[in-house]
Order: C-alpha cells, then structure tokens, then sequence
C-alpha cells in the first residue's frame, strides 16, 4: 500500500516550504509514500511566457522570463544548500535550463510554437522542483529517488489538455513504480507532465498536478491521495472572495467533484474521477500548518449540510436559442445538441422552455460556426462576460424552500438564468461577471454563515 503526498507551488516555492515538505514526506515514511510536485509558485506562467515570446521573436522578453526562473530557483537552491550544493544537483539543473534555452531558441528561429513544443517547454517547471526536493531528501539522509513521471503517464497526444490512459498508466506503474515504493523510502516525481506512446512530452492542462496525484494514486491502488496546499481544505466558498468561509470537515465525493468543476481552484476538475473509481479518500491539506483543520473527501462521507459551499466560474458565454418552429421541441433539443457536441462546445448550465433554451459555454467556444449551423432553425442570441455561481450540497434536493431563500439573498444581483443540476446536487445561477463576487458574497452570508449555517 501506498500513500501519494501532492505539493502544489506554493507548497514548494521556498526554502522554509520545502523542508516542510520533507518533514511531511518523512512523516508518511510508513506508508510508502509517493510525493508528487507542482512547479515552484508562478513558474508555469514564466514558462508560457518565454515561450510565446519566443515565438513572436522577442528574445528579449523570453531572456528575461527565463532569468527570473533561473534567478528564483538559484534563490530556492541557495537557501536550502548555502554553498554546499551538490555537484548532481547543479549539473542536473544545468542539464534542464540549457535545454529549455535550446527549445525556446529553436522556437524563435522557426517563429513557430507547436502544441508539442510548448508542452515540453512548460513541463520544465516540474523537473526543476522535482530535482531539487530529491537533492534536499538525499541531504536529510532519507532514502528515496527522483522518478521521471513520463514512464508511467500515458496519455494521448492532444497537448496542453492531454487525456490520461487509465488502463495503460494502470500497467505501467504495476510494471515501472511499483517495486519502488516500500516503507522508508520516499518516491519523487513530477505532477501535470506525461508522454504519449510514442514518448512525446504532454501536459494535463493547468493546474493538473492534482489530477497527476489522484491517476497515480488510483493506478497503484493509494490508501489515500492527500492534496498539500496553501489552504486548510476545501472551505464554504473562496476564501479569497468571503474571508469568513470556513473549511468544510467532509464532503462526498459528488460534492467536491461538482465543487471543482464550477470553479473551486483548490481542487482540479478531474482529481475526483480516478479516486471514485478506486474509492480512494482524498485530503485536502495546508502545508505550512499540518495540524489544522482539513478536508476529508470520501464515497461515503457528505457535508452533512443541505448547503456544502459555494463556487463560481467566470467570464463563460450565455447563449439563448429561439426554435423557429420548423422542429418540434424534441428535433429542436436533439439539433442543438448535435451540433455543439460535433464542435467540441461543452455545455455547463442549461435550461429549457417549449420553444428555446439558454445555456452557457466557455467565452471561447467556437460561436460563428455554432450560428452559422443553427440559424436556419433557430433565433441566436450571445451575451458574453456571464458568471456561474454555483451551490453544492449532497441534501440540497431535499431543502425545501432552497431556491426562494437563494434569490430572495440575491437581491439585486439578477439572476438571468438558474438550473438545477441533473444529479440534484448543484443549483447554478448565471449572472453578470460584474456581479459574480457579490453574489458569492450575499450567498454566503445568508445561507452558509454563522451560526451553524
Ligand atoms: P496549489 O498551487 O497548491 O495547487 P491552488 O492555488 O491551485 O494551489 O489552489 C489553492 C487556492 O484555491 C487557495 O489559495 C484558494 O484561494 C483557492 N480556492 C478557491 N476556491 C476555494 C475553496 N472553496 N476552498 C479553498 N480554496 C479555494
Ligand atoms: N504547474 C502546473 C500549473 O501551474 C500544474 C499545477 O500546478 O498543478 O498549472
Ligand atoms: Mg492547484
């Protein structure tokens, strides 16, 4: 048995950060651990940026991306080794930085960024925060190894949101990972990164460290997937937008799933899907206080509350479709499907009257070609810069009364469209980007604050 550990990059951005990382690594020594890591905080977002920099020939920007990244992680290297840097350690930094200077020198030459290219532009920031924690474990004189992520993480090849190979990774690990872990020893590898059959670096999409550690947790059987950040669990809303919320003790694992996917950050969307296959609890943690309070997501666990927490997701589209009656309801239903399917325009909130439907897509969906098919049929109507704010709760279908109370809280923030989600966990509302945050807000206050919520 074993335990996958995920460092997010705040987790592993600074000195005082990454011991406590080891300090938390040699915690679960018993458990076989498998420690999963972010890039450094903002180390991702320099990536893109040297990159599309060197794209459009600017060599100036790309240096200067690159030089804060150099300049960050030579910080994070001193403050952790002072002067005794070990030679494997410089050397296998040097390794990585000369070749990403290569790749973005060969992207400016070429003026040409390939999906591939970016994503073994961008997974950088893994290897480099992987090396250095291995370096500093050796340091503390623990037992362990750096492992490279790609020879386990199959996916396919649509890079920068590449789909993960369950059955394959499954194989992989049972055959290259496995046999690694043992108790006393700590396995460190990189999350968000993986490789196609063919061997091609492919990246799971941002923020996709967490969906890394919930695969491989799930493909070696995990007796938990613990998800270290810099908050203490999945909290009532976001605690960036109501400082008031309060982290949530348990929550089921439809709650957290429908929490990530209408905007909860501290969660990536797809972190619950390996778990529920497996039934394995996944923990949401604060790195720098261990001893607080956390969150427990589990099959058999809920919130307990008809209200679990709050979130939001913005700016997405709004899109009204006025049948012109040459088709029944159903035609028409089955038309507008069919085509935002055969487009790849995911729908997230939607509802319907006998002769149209409103629904949301994300702002960048493919708008003229969706027009374009269904105009024949159907008056169009776009409005942009919407917000979702989403409310989970495993009892909401059986509050009564839950929805008065939501729009009687929203005032006059208007509620152009409300939904309630086919598996009765979520009501959606959209609103104006502009009133998202106070929506949250006024929701909060009235459904989930003090006392008892
Ligand atoms: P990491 O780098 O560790 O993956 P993230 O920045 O991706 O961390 O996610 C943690 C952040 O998610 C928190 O700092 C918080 O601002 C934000 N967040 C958004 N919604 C919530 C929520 N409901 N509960 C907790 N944190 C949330
Ligand atoms: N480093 C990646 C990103 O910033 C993945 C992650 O942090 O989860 O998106
Ligand atoms: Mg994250």
């Amino acid at each position: 048995m074993t335990r996958v550990l995920k460092f997010g990059g705040t987790s592993v951005a600074t000195p005082e950060r990454m011991r406590q990382v080891a300090a938390l690594a040699r915690a679960a020594l018993d458990a076989s651990p498998l420690v999963v890591l972010s890039a450094t905080a903002q180390t991702t977002d320099r990536l893109h940026a040297a990159a599309r920099a060197a794209e459009r020939n600017d060599g100036r920007d790309a240096e200067a991306a690159v030089h804060e990244i150099v300049a960050r992680h030579d910080e994070l290297v001193r403050g952790l080794f002072g002067d005794a840097v070990p030679r494997s350690l410089s050397d296998a930094l040097d390794e990585e930085l000369s070749a990403l200077g290569r790749k973005l020198e060969g992207v400016r030459l070429l003026g040409e960024l390939s999906p591939r290219s970016l994503d073994s532009i961008v997974s950088t920031g893994e290897f480099l925060s992987t090396r250095i924690f291995a370096a500093w474990l050796a340091r503390e004189e623990l037992d362990g190894e750096w492992f490279d992520v790609r020879r386990v993480l199959r996916t396919d090849p649509r890079h920068g949101e590449a789909e993960p190979d369950a059955a394959a990774i499954r194989e992989l690990c049972r055959r290259e990972l496995a046999e690694r872990l043992a108790p006393r020893r700590i396995v460190v590898t990189q999350g968000y990164v993986g490789a196609t059959s063919g061997g091609a670096t492919t990246t799971l999409g941002r923020g996709g460290s967490d969906w890394s550690a919930a695969l491989l947790g799930a493909a070696l059987d995990a007796d938990e997937v613990q998800i270290w950040t810099d908050v203490e669990g999945v909290f009532t809303a976001d605690p960036r937008i109501v400082p008031e919320a309060r982290s949530i003790p348990e929550l089921s694992f439809a709650e957290a799933a429908e929490l990530a996917a209408f905007g909860a950050k501290v969660l990536h969307p797809k972190t619950i899907q390996p778990a529920v296959e497996r039934r394995i609890p996944v923990t949401v943690r604060h790195t720098a206080r261990p001893d607080g309070r956390f969150t427990t997501i589990r099959a058999e666990a809920t919130s307990g509350r008809p209200l679990a927490a709050l979130a939001s997701r913005s700016p997405v589209t709004l899109v009204t479709l006025s049948s012109t009656r040459m088709l029944d309801q159903a035609g028409f239903l089955a038309r507008v499907f069919e085509v935002f399917g055969r487009h790849g325009a995911s729908i997230d909130v939607i509802a319907t009257a006998e002769v149209s439907v409103s629904l949301t897509v994300e702002a960048d969906a493919p708008l003229e070609r969706l027009r374009a098919e269904l105009e024949p049929f159907a008056r169009f109507d776009v409005v942009p810069e919407r917000a979702i704010v989403a409310i989970v709760g495993e009892r909401l279908k059986r509050t009564r009364g839950a929805a008065a109370k939501v729009l009687a809280a929203a005032g006059d923030c208007h509620v152009e469209l409300i939904s309630m989600g086919a598996n009765e966990i979520n009501l959606s509302l959209v609103v104006a980007r502009d009133d998202e945050r106070e929506l949250v807000k006024r929701l909060h206050a009235a459904l989930l604050g003090p006392p008892g919520g």
